[in-house]
């Protein structure tokens, strides 16, 4: 197995193909294998998962991952790394590589095809660029039992954070209604070729199930996203401005969850915005 983390090898490999970096794909690749084998430990991979990792790049995260789990679905967007990924994966009958754009696919139709086991876990070095889309769209899916993502460490404290940090905003609500997210280790910029300019972190995100109607659910959204959309108002102001609802029914939910009248939505945890719903479903 060529050992990826190894710069050289990494040096020749790219070389040898003629590849070049495209900075817009957030092409950074991982040469930690420290790293590495904790993403895994913390994905929980065993013979019986299905693994979906976005973003495979040359392999190195993939070989990982195919050593521990049953299969291996690698989306990848950049044709130029099909030839390297035919190269350093083919030792392992347990990987295919699909060349899609990970944000287009139907997830529910692509894991029937391309990942028909019970045991879903998704395990990726996420492209920056598409962090907030594609953790909403694999949380929205309920179709993983565990998501494992390193990602810019800005956008960790932001999924992570609670009411009162200045990173809060309506992703740290909606990533809290779906899952428990953690935050799992730094790593550090010269973990990576090439080296970028921001930190990076580890996250872990540990899905569960609300029982919430769809009904339920989108109102919930709609309430958090009207909340955040102009955090400088009030919530009943906010609230009021959105067209799900008019300013009566805002201040009898408000006054049904008990909350003091000038109270704004970046005071509520994701506990306090599920009360709102059910008072506005009253
Ligand atoms: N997994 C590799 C690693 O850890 O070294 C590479 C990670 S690199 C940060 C991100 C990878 O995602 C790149 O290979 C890039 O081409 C790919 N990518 C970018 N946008 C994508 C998209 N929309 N769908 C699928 N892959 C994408």
């Amino acid at each position: 197995m060529m050992d990826l983390t190894s710069p050289g090898t990494v040096r020749e490999l790219i070389t040898r193909h003629g590849f070049s970096f495209t900075k817009s794909l957030g092409q950074n690749f991982i040469l930690s294998r420290n790293a590495l084998e904790r993403m895994i430990a913390a994905s929980g991979i065993d013979s019986e998962t299905g693994v979906l990792e976005i973003g495979p790049g040359i392999g190195t995260l993939t070989q990982a991952i195919a050593e521990h789990a049953g299969l291996v679905a690698a989306v990848e967007i950049d044709r130029a790394l099909l030839p390297i990924l035919a190269e350093t994966l083919s030792d392992y009958q347990n990987v295919r590589v699909y060349r899609e754009d990970a944000l287009k696919l139907d997830l529910p139709v692509f894991c029937q095809v391309a990942l028909p086991v019970s045991k879903r876990v998704v395990c990726a070095n996420l492209p920056y660029y598409i962090t907030t889309q594609a953790v909403t769209r694999l949380l929205e899916s309920k179709l993983f039992l565990q998501i494992t993502l390193l990602l810019q460490k800005e956008a960790v404290d932001r999924l992570c954070a609670h009411p009162g940090d200045p990173a809060y905003c309506a992703a740290s609500v909606i990533v809290r209604y779906y899952a428990t997210p953690k935050l799992l280790f730094r790593v550090s910029p010269d973990s990576f070729m090439p080296r970028p300019k921001v930190a990076s972190a580890v996250l872990s995100l540990t899905p569960y199930e609300r029982g919430l109607s769809e009904e339920q659910e989108q109102l919930f959204l709609k309430i958090v996203q009207a909340a955040f959309a102009q955090r400088r108002k009030t919530l009943q102001n906010a609230l009021s401005a959105s067209s799900f609802c008019d300013r009566e029914r805002v201040q009898a939910a408000i006054r049904a969850c008990g909350f003091r009248e000038d109270i704004r939505g970046e005071a509520l945890d994701v506990n306090d915005f599920l009360c709102l719903t059910e008072a506005f479903l009253q």
